[in-house]
């Protein structure tokens, strides 16, 4: 027999809740649990129990989840989230303006979509974007050669937790793979009924944000309805591209985006390695003198110029290099060993940018979070004391999924409900699935 006495009992429907599932868990005939006690914890990974009056339910929540967790890890052939089957939505969604950078340019984009369902009809998402897809047939062929059989049948944390090791052939980067990470981690957080943030240690779901014109081929008027928009929707922090062969060009364009956002703003921009060292000094340089205020620079230079780029960092003392976005973790490690960056850019694969924060707290270096996909990278995001900014290329994704991310007078909010909170709309499924 289970007791769940005051002051859990102090609300009702919360204590019937979870009084059936302590009961579960312990099992019936188990008169040896009581549940009396206050729960206090200093990380959400570890915990103890105080004789006291006062629980805190959040905290109790996450105990007996907790409890759960490892009971349900110390009886593997019962575990509940077992993948059954899966979905695969390929979609095309026109953008509203041309996005791009001083290399690249697009005005259409492609979302794959994996949707993961256990045997109990609980679904994770997990979102991929990029300019090109393979058409859906074949997306289905890769995810059934290269994936499903590795995962059917799986129960979910052995899966999450798994290391392999990168070795040869099997050392490449996978279609599928931050779609799997990343609908694996929201059936996690479904299961145990925590927010995706609060899963992975957040305490706050709330990360400053700052809005990015990708807007390297708008015209002057397009650059100046983008960032008036911008201040309207209350934000304080933007960034702009650079890296045209003509100096002149970007300082003009710096120019008009200042007069926008005003010279309090934060500023900053993104060379996409259009640079040489000394080039991106010379431009550091020449901005700083036409009066505008950069507070960093990202990718000025090549991506493995680890030399260059510390050389950047200690020549431009007034400027942040913001660098690692197309670098895996091998290479992340490199530029923090290598003093070769200020701020250490990552993206929403959400058990490899956990590895990333770790490396980065031990050099004591902030984070920043680039673009992900419908913006779902908030959860790490708010989780992760290391990072200060959460990019928002408002290039209009939200537009697939039921619930979008919120952003309120530059802040992103983290969806407070289980897993990551993104799920299809199925308007936008009607409308933009593209099987090519
Ligand atoms: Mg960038």
């Amino acid at each position: 027999m289970l007791l769940v006495q005051p002051p859990l009992a102090k609300h009702a429907a919360w204590t019937v809740q979870h009084a059936a599932v302590l009961t579960r868990l312990v099992g019936d005939g188990d008169d040896d649990w009581q549940l009396t006690a206050d729960i206090s914890h200093d990380s959400f990974g570890s915990f103890c129990l105080f004789p006291s009056t006062d629980v805190d339910e959040d905290l109790a929540y996450a105990f007996i989840k907790l409890w759960q967790f490892n009971r349900i890890k110390a009886c593997g052939e019962n575990m509940s989230a077992t993948l059954k089957s899966y979905q695969i939505t390929r979609f095309r969604l026109p953008l509203t303006r041309t996005i791009g950078d001083s290399q690249v340019r697009h005005d259409t984009i492609f979302i794959t979509a994996l949707e993961l369902y256990t045997q109990e009809g609980e679904v994770g998402l997990g979102l991929l974007n990029s300019y090109f897809f393979p058409p859906q047939p074949e997306l289905v062929r890769i995810f059934e050669a290269e994936y499903w059989d590795a995962l059917k049948d799986q129960p979910i944390y052995p899966l999450l937790h798994r290391l392999t090791r990168p070795r040869g052939g099997n050392n490449r980067v996978l279609l599928f793979e931050e779609a799997v990470n990343q609908a694996l981690w929201d059936l996690y957080g479904k299961d145990v009924k925590l927010p995706l943030y609060r899963l992975l240690g957040g305490t706050t779901n709330r990360v400053k944000a700052y809005a990015s014109g990708l807007d390297f081929h708008l015209t002057s008027a397009q650059v100046h309805d983008f960032y008036v928009d911008a201040v309207i929707r209350g934000y304080t922090a933007f960034k702009v591209k650079v890296g045209h062969p003509d100096l002149a060009w970007d300082v003009n364009r710096l120019r008009e985006v200042v007069a926008v956002v005003g010279p309090e703003a934060t500023l900053m921009i993104d060379a996409n390695e259009a640079w040489s060292p000394k080039e991106a000094v010379r431009a550091l340089h020449a901005y700083r003198d036409a009066g505008i205020n950069v507070y960093w620079i990202e990718d000025p230079c090549l991506r493995s110029d680890f030399d260059g780029l510390a050389r950047i960092s200690a020549e431009v003392p007034f400027t942040f290099v913001n660098t690692g976005e197309y670098l895996d973790l091998r290479g992340k490690r490199q530029l923090l060993e290598r003093n070769a960056v200020d701020v250490l850019n990552v993206h929403g694969r959400v058990s490899e940018v956990m590895h990333a924060a770790w490396l980065a707290a031990e050099h004591g270096i902030p984070l920043s979070l680039g673009n992900t996909t419908c913006e779902i990278g908030v959860h790490l995001a708010a989780a992760l004391p290391e990072v200060e900014w959460l990019e928002n290329s408002l290039i209009g994704w939200d537009a697939l999924v039921a619930d979008p991310i919120k952003f309120e007078r530059g802040y992103a909010i983290a969806p407070d409900v289980p897993g990551h909170g993104l799920r299809l709309s199925e308007e936008a499924r009607a409308e933009f699935t593209f099987a090519g």
